[in-house]
């Protein structure tokens, strides 16, 4: 790849042996001190949480220039890379040239040397990246997603698109954002007095999607294994700190595999995650665990060396009802549980992660795959310290009569999703999936509390400023 200018990254810069050698380095001011004589600029390009140490000759250089090096300006430094005296760094750059690319005004610069809140840096999220805590989030957030990807391709899954604007409202998953180019103030209507969506981009309504597994499954019937990675939108109004209105989610679906197939992949695959952000982001993951998780390394080496629990949803609320804990939401055979019940059960009783199973058919979506029982369907949780609920998934319902039955029960309209009742008449197989919400796992990774700083610009009610 051609580097500009020779410009050298302050990663491959800080591991550098070329003592002596001119180098070239961009980036932005993190802090500068020093006497009249020599200064410090300690200086971030991002591709590391460590800064470089510039070393400065004042009187080597235009007073004018060195005044407008402040926290937050912009630099081009040419200079010499010198074994450091200091303490902290292996080497530094003796200045031999500044460009001064951008100043920032301190007396109106937003972040200052001290430590702001997350809340306040919430509010200036076009600046936050240039603070450790988001460079370092951000940079584990694109080795997890590199991560995925390379596990799924390295295991002959197929990455899917699916549509992100949808014209099927039976998904279930939660409150939709309709899209729409019909002037709201006066639409057209029909002879009954609706609004009428015949006369709408798409000539029928359409909103944006909340899952992409339905389409998922129509590849897996022919592709075998596939997955999706993109973005999924709920309307739903829960200010938490475990939900978004836009958030990205993973997919895999899979012919011919079983539930036990399913629970063996969703496993291996968090696994997998997790151990490839601990050998790969180790400086940015030690940074987050000394500044906001004292137990964040050990948490993530627990649950890639323990083996999942995995228990059934009656199980599950047999040890709920002995608990010797007090909870908000009751406890009741055909309730669905809350975030406190997964994790007393993750936390308190099996002290490991969990996959819960065969919930009733009531509390989870249609098209998940009966049990004989009548009342309970093959579906799957994985409950996760800290968090609860990170992935949902199932087997999924391939008999065609018991599918349609089920729509039919549930009073979906089943000439929507014809083409989903038709891959069980043509050649339908035994198949599983599940999905996972990408925020929540680099929640896990990063140990952040918060799902509005593991995004670089969170969609929330009342907030979509950037
Ligand atoms: P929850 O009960 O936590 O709201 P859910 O049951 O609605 O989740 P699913 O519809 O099964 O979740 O979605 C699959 C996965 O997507 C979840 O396991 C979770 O990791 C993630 N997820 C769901 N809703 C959100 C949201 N609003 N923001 C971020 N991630 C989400
Ligand atoms: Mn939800």
């Amino acid at each position: 790849m051609k580097k500009e200018n020779n410009r050298i990254k302050v990663k491959d810069l800080l591991v550098s042996e070329n003592l002596g050698k001119e180098v070239h380095v961009k980036g932005w001011v993190r802090t500068k001190r020093g006497s009249r004589k020599i200064g410090f600029i300690a200086l971030n390009d991002g591709s590391t949480i460590h800064n470089i140490q510039i070393v400065v000759d004042f009187p080597e250089f235009d007073e004018q220039t060195i005044k407008l090096i402040t926290t937050g300006s912009c630099l081009g430094v040419k200079g010499t890379l010198m074994k450091s005296e200091g303490h902290g760094q292996n080497v530094e750059i003796h200045a031999g040239q500044i460009e001064v690319y951008g100043t920032a005004d301190p007396d109106s610069y937003p972040l200052q040397k001290k430590g702001h809140t997350l809340e306040y840096l919430r509010e200036i999220a076009h600046l936050r990246f240039r603070t450790n805590t988001f460079g370092a989030v951000f940079r584990v957030r694109h080795t997890m997603a590199y991560a995925i990807h390379k596990y799924f391709n390295d295991n002959g899954f197929y990455y899917l698109h699916t549509p992100i604007i949808t014209g099927s409202d039976a998904e279930g998953a939660g409150e939709m954002f309709r899209v729409s180019v019909l002037d709201h103030l006066d639409p057209p209507k029909t002879s009954e007095g609706k609004v009428d969506y015949e006369k709408d981009f798409f000539g029928k309504e359409t909103n944006l999607t909340v899952s992409g597994q339905l389409e998922a499954e129509l590849g897996a019937l022919a592709l075998s294994e596939v997955y999706t990675f993109g973005p999924t939108f709920r309307a739903e109004n829960s200010n938490t700190p475990r939900h978004l209105a836009e958030f990205w989610m993973i997919e895999p679906e899979m012919a011919f595999y079983d539930i036990n197939d399913n629970m063996d992949l969703a496993e291996d695959f968090l696994k997998y995650i997790v151990r490839y952000a601990l050998e790969n982001s180790p400086d940015d993951l030690e940074f987050l665990n000394n500044m906001y998780d004292k137990e964040l390394l050990e948490r993530l080496k627990f649950v890639v060396e323990k083996e999942f629990v995995r228990a059934d949803y009656t199980e599950a609320i047999e040890v709920l009802k002995k608990a010797d804990a007090k909870f908000e939401f009751p406890v009741k055979w055909g309730s669905d549980l809350q975030a406190e019940h997964e994790r007393y059960l993750v936390e308190k009783h099996y002290k490991r992660p969990v996959i819960l199973t065969d919930y009733p058919k009531e509390i989870k979506a249609f098209y998940m795959k009966q049990n004989t029982d009548g009342k309970t369907i093959r579906a799957m949780d994985v409950l996760f310290p800290r968090l609860g609920e990170i992935i949902g998934g199932s087997q999924r319902e391939e008999d065609y009569d018991k599918l349609k039955r089920r729509i039919n029960e549930l009073k979906i309209p089943e000439k929507e999703l014809w083409w989903y009742l038709e891959t069980r008449k043509f050649g339908t197989a035994p198949h599983s999936g599940f999905g996972l919400g990408f925020e929540r796992m680099v929640q896990f990774v990063t140990g952040m509390s918060n799902i509005r700083d593991v995004i670089p610009f969170p969609r929330t009610p009342r907030n979509a400023e950037f």
